[in-house]
């Protein structure tokens, strides 16, 4: 299979290139120009799998330069430090709700889904593209990629990594699993500003002739972690699958019958997964993109207009605090029919006027794939404490946001259709808002005795991952302008 630059079409690359190279140089995003298809005779066979085999099956196609046999080994050894051999299992809630629970891996989110595998897929790309020089991955983080990343990439011979996180932007479970991370070849640094600076300021370095330049001098090239790499996305891709297997197996859909996904988004990635799975031939009827009150997804897909000038609000689920979206990209690449020049005029747009529109046509095809709806702080807590009181299931304030939304979505159009439910952090990851939503948290209480409580109400165990934070000394104290990340990441290449 061949990628393409969204902004450049005559910048080709087969799977392992883009993976090693994480972003097109002129800073186009590699997208698919035609996508594999999938049966439901397939999908009915994929019931009797293995996570990692359903994994195996649906990357297999995509990831055509590798044989078979390596992408199912890559999968077999990406899963195994997962809490529970279903890897990502899907629980029965009231009301037709079905919630895939895409947190059971080392970090408590589900960036482990992708970036457990990752590593061993950009290893195994270097090997066949001849890249031998080190590979230098630089992260812009909402707070979970970063550790997710770092932990699948520490000690990685070949490759170092440095993370840039929002100072004042991310939960304390989520600062204290950065600054504590161990291993030879990790850095984690506190920017200066929100997400979308860092965001930014990453790209900008990725792009910058001057910096790849110096970074050869040091025998090194760069590549990307986050979900602008395509080995973040196609991994993705593969639990919706098996969540539908699930569904299946539990007597919540037939095979072939037609169900929703909602799905808590940020930067884009799962949701553009989602509809991937969906071109692939999961009979998906409609994907509810939600946000929280950084809603400017919402507002594009009722209007076709995207317009990140607004305000950017810290709240209660700091993964999904994001106003520009890198994955909407590839989305804009579908809907302009591949047409790359397209592409290149609306982001111009959105580079100099912070906003862009669509055509009536492209509107109108975004909207029959996708329903957007956004949920406030309030109505966030709320859900937290019905859903704990109604069905005893606890959930994180990122998966209510999409609590909500399939709500309001359900209410709105009258779709009763079976719903899946991307659940996409630990509840014990958010101990302290979480708390809040079902009783009143005295002033004393520290986020562990708020994650103790939790476990105590829940009776669901304290994971090891939050238990041991408590112990870690610091390790990274760096703090860095957001104009200034490159100084920040010299230490890393020179040490
Ligand atoms: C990253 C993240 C999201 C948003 O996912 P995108 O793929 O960026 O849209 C939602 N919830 C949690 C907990 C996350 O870590």
């Amino acid at each position: 299979m061949i990628y393409v630059s969204t902004r450049d079409r005559s910048r080709q690359a087969n799977a392992a290139q883009a993976v090693v190279q994480g972003i097109s140089r002129e800073g186009g995003l590699f997208a698919p120009l035609e996508i594999p298809s999938v049966s439901l005779a397939e999908i009915a066979a994929m019931t009797g799998m293995s996570y990692p085999e359903r994994a195996a099956f649906i990357l297999t196609p995509w990831l055509e330069c590798f044989s078979g046999e390596t992408v199912l080994r890559i999968c077999r050894d990406a899963y195994t430090r997962f809490d529970t051999p279903a890897i990502a299992p899907v629980a029965c809630l009231s009301g037709r709700r079905s919630v895939l629970e895409l947190w059971h891996g080392p970090t408590l989110a589900f960036k482990d889904m992708a970036l457990q595998l990752l590593p061993l897929l950009m290893s195994e790309s270097a090997r066949l593209t001849g890249e031998t020089r080190d590979i230098l991955i630089l992260v812009a983080t909402s707070g979970d990629t970063g550790k997710a990343a770092l932990e699948g990439f520490r000690d990685r011979p070949g490759v170092k990594i440095c993370v840039f996180y929002p100072e004042n932007g991310v939960s304390e479970a989520q600062r204290l699993q950065m600054v504590t991370q161990e291993g030879g070849n990790v850095r984690a640094v506190a920017v200066k500003g929100n997400f979308d600076d860092a965001q930014t300021g990453v790209k900008q370095i990725f792009t910058d002739p001057a910096r790849q330049k110096e970074l050869a001098g040091y025998n090194a090239v760069f590549s990307s972690a986050n979900s602008i790499n395509l080995g973040r996305l196609l991994p993705q891709i593969a639990y919706y699958f098996s969540a539908y297997c699930d569904m299946i197996s539990q007597g919540q859909a037939a095979i072939g019958d037609p169900f929703n996904i909602t799905v808590p988004t940020g930067n884009f990635g799962s949701i553009l997964a989602a509809h991937y799975a969906a071109r692939m031939g999961l009979p998906v009827h409609r994907l509810i993109c939600a946000s929280n009150s950084n809603n400017v997804l919402s507002d594009f897909i009722r209007t076709g207009i995207y317009d990140r000038n607004r305000a950017f609000h810290l709240t209660t689920s700091p993964s999904m605090d994001i106003l520009i979206s890198s994955n909407l990209e590839r989305l804009l690449f579908e809907l302009a029919d591949c047409d790359d020049s397209r592409v290149r005029e609306l982001m111009d747009e959105l580079k100099s006027t912070g906003r862009y529109a669509l055509s009536d046509g492209e509107r109108q095809k975004m909207q029959q794939l996708l329903w957007g709806g956004w949920a406030n702080e309030d109505q966030v807590l709320s859900c937290i404490g019905d859903t704990f009181r109604q069905d005893r299931y606890l959930i994180d304030p990122h998966t209510a946001v999409a609590f909500c939304c399939a709500d309001a979505y359900r209410r709105e159009t009258g779709d009763g259709l079976p719903m899946l439910i991307a659940s996409t952090a630990s509840p014990f990851k958010f101990g302290r808002s979480v708390l809040r939503a079902i009783e009143d948290v005295p002033d004393a209480m520290d986020d562990f005795d708020c994650d103790e409580r939790l476990s105590q109400l829940s009776g669901r165990a304290l994971p090891d991952a939050i238990a041991l934070l408590r112990k870690k000394p610091v390790l990274h104290t760096a703090v860095a302008e957001k104009d200034a990340l490159w100084q920040a990441v010299l230490p890393l290449v020179k040490g």
